[in-house]
This record gives structure tokens, sequence and C-alpha cells, in this order.
């Protein structure tokens, strides 16, 4: 069912017709309204009066996170101080925080948004959604709590942490959907299966609404399987809004955006030209609707492509890919982009290999060499010669065929791969600079 069925199964023709006045409009506020897009736009010679159909905002310069950073704090900020009625802020630990204030309206769409997701997975004012995504600046919990409030659903704002509670709450109060991260998810299934449950079968739970972090498909299917529940994917940005900016349906196969309220680019990362829908590459946001902070083309660094062909659940909101990483992670290997997330995909689809990986970029005369280290589990019979060369066979036929690059395969024993306290290192670039 929908949430909103005259805007989620609105025809193209009019939903493209919303866009373009609605962006016009969005356009108006930024520029009238945020010195930064004024003087962008300037420079580049244009005003929101050139925006004549939708693909004209190609013409209109790009914002970026560091142009979020320097404004610190209110600099972005399109409206006054009386007609805030919230600010987020992102952690900041990259760099700058970034702060991003909301009017009433802005968080009125941002429920909207959410509680069309709460109807992906079959809820309804019937349905209680228990919040254990983090609550405070973070956007996850006050987002998904403001879906759960719009749609008329009994809201259980958990939070994040005291797990056994958690799994006490979804039982005794018969939650039907948990929104949080997916590794949130995963401790709370494994938590419920320690604590003597099991929960796809003694628990009323149906579905689960996860985003804020990368999961691979395996840990969604994990996910699904332990809770006995549709996964319904959520993307979303604190800088653009928060979770709900795109949801996942039943027909799985991408991710709604909501159309009605944000306009999609992709862009090629290196010479930053606008692709056709289908072709993988940057995304970049247009709000539409946005009073507060808007944004017009603001490039994610998340990498996807737009799904144009119709859904089956018959919202005509076009869908981005799960997203395959960061522009920041991205390798370029023989003309080809690669990303590590890719690779690990494949990596997890064989038993016989430990989840610790390391790549290895180096030139061979012009041609790059790309080397693969995977370690095997400690029960594999690394002296049998035979099984290691069909082992390396084998995947080096899936990743050729999953990357379109040749891929040389190291096998080494178990726990030989450096283990890292922090943030792995997965990649190794010893390539020499190309003039
Ligand atoms: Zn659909």
């Amino acid at each position: 069912m929908y949430y909103q069925p005259e805007i989620e199964t609105m025809p193209v023709d009019e939903l493209r017709a919303l866009q373009l006045t609605r962006m016009r409009e969005s356009m108006r506020n930024a520029y009238e309204n945020v010195p930064l897009f004024r003087e962008r736009f300037d420079a580049a010679g244009v005003s929101p009066d050139d925006l004549e159909s939708l693909e004209d905002l190609a013409r209109f310069p790009f914002v970026v996170k560091q142009d979020m950073r320097d404004a610190y704090p209110f600099g972005m900020f399109a409206r006054e101080n009386k007609d805030v009625a919230r600010i987020h802020a992102s952690s900041g630990t990259t760099g700058q925080a970034t702060v991003v204030g909301h009017t009433a309206s802005d968080l009125a769409n941002w429920g909207d948004c959410f509680a069309r997701g709460i109807a992906m997975v079959g809820g309804s004012e019937d349905s209680t959604i228990q919040v254990s995504y983090g609550y405070g600046l973070f956007t996850g919990g006050l987002g998904a709590h403001a879906g759960g409030e719009a749609m008329g659903c009994t809201v259980i704002p958990t939070s994040s942490g005291n797990t056994k509670r958690q799994v006490q709450m979804m039982k005794d109060c018969k939650t039907d959907i948990l929104a949080c991260t997916p590794s949130y998810a995963l401790l709370i299934a494994d938590t419920a299966i320690e604590m003597g449950y099991d929960p796809a079968t003694e628990f009323p739970i149906s579905a689960v609404i996860c985003g804020a972090e990368p999961a691979s498909q395996n840990m969604k299917d994990e996910i699904a399987e332990k809770l006995g529940v549709q996964y319904c994917d959520v993307y979303g940005l604190s800088e653009i809004m928060g979770p709900g900016v795109a949801m996942e349906c039943k027909e799985r196969g991408g991710i709604h955006v909501a159309e009605d309220q944000f306009y999609c680019e992709i862009v090629d990362p290196e010479t930053l030209e606008v692709l056709p829908d289908g072709e993988w590459g940057e995304l970049v946001i247009t709000t539409l609707v946005r009073e507060c902070c808007p944004l017009i083309r603001y490039r994610t660094r998340d990498v996807t492509r737009i799904i144009s062909e119709p859904c089956a659940c018959g919202r005509t909101h076009r869908k981005i890919d799960y997203l395959r990483g960061r522009t920041d992670d991205m390798l370029i290997i023989r003309g080809v982009n690669v990303f590590p997330s890719q690779i690990e995909q494949v990596i997890t689809e064989f038993p016989e290999i430990a989840t610790q990986y390391q790549i290895i970029l180096s030139n061979k005369g012009p041609l790059d060499r790309v080397e693969l280290q995977v370690e095997t589990v400690p029960e594999f019979p690394i002296d049998e010669v035979r099984k290691i060369e069909d082992l390396k066979s084998r995947l080096g036929a899936e990743l050729k065929s999953n990357l379109q690059v040749a891929v040389e395969i190291k096998i080494v024993e178990p726990k030989t791969i450096e283990r890292s306290m922090g943030k792995a290192k997965r990649v190794i670039d010893l390539r020499e600079a190309k003039n």
C-alpha cells in the first residue's frame, strides 16, 4: 500500500512538471537568501530564470560538503532564527562539523518521506515501530521517529544501546517494524537468539528499515533470515535531510527516491558531466522543497546509478541502485572504476576465504597490475596444491566477471595479513603517477 498514493504513483510527465516548478522555487530561495549561491550563480553567469527545463540544471555550479563546513554554523540557512524549528549536526569526525536547519515544514516533509517507507514494508497506523537508531544530533533516531508519527504508528523510542532490553521490548510490546543501522539489527537478532528466542518465529516483527552505514547483500539476507522479516534499505544523508531521501519497496532491485522532494543527477566523478540513466557515477542531489537549507547540485560522493524502468509496486518515482561506495574509495584500474566493496562482496561468497584481504596495485609496463591477497579459513587444507589452484581459479573467474578487470590472486595462510585496530588498510597503491 501507499502512504501518499497521489504523489507516489503520479504519472511521470506530471511528476517532471512538478519537479521543474519546485526546482525553480528552490533555486530562487537559495539565490535570494543564501549568499554562497548568489555568488556562485553570478560567477557562473546563471540565474534561476535560466532554468527552463530540468536538463538546464546542468548549467548550474555544484556545492560540496566543504562549502557547508566553511559556512559553519548558519551560513547556508535561507531562513531567520524564528522560522528554524530544529538543527541537526554531523559528527565532524573528519573535519569541521556541518549544521543543518529545518523549518516546521521541512520536518513534516521529512516525516512523510520516511512514512512512505513504512508503507513499503506493509506498515500502517496499526503498526508498532521500534526506533533503535541513536537519538540526538544524528538524524537517524528523530528521522525514523517522525516517519512513525506521520504514519500514525505506535512509536517506541528505545534509541540505541541496552540490547537485551531492546529484545525484551520487541517481544513484549509486539514490535512490527524495527528501524536501526544494519549492524545493530544483526546484533539485536544475535542477542535475541543468545537469550534463547527464535525471533523469526516467536516475535511478531515483520520488517526492518535499515540505513546509515553500508551493508553487503549477504548481511542484509542474514538479518532478514534471523528476524524473519522484509528488509528495507533506506538512503539519506544529514546534509540533505536524513533517512528517507530514498526507500526500498518490497520488489527490491533499488531504492525509490522521493522525487517530489529531491531531484537526482548522476555525474562522471572525473569530468562532472551528467550521465544518462542507468550509468554508474556520483549521485548529485537538488532539494525541491527544503525551506531552511536548500541545496542546489550537492555532490554526495556516493556512487550509484538511476534505475528508470517502471517498478511492479506501481510507484513512478525512479530508483537509485544500492550504493557501490564513495568516490573517495574508488580505484581506477586500466580505465575501469572498481570499488573495494565489489571485491569484498565477491570474497564473502567464498566460505573457504576469511574476511581479511588486501588489494595491491602496481604498474607492469604501461598496464596496472592488481594483486588480491586473501587468507583461507583455518580449516582449509592450505598445503593441498590442487585445492588451492581450484580455489584461485574459481575466485579469479568470479572477480573477472564482476569487475571486468583481471585480478591476480595470492592465497596466504590464516592470520598473515596485517590486522589494524582502526579502519583496515585494504588498498595499497604502489603505482607510479602517470603523466
Ligand atoms: Zn517499487
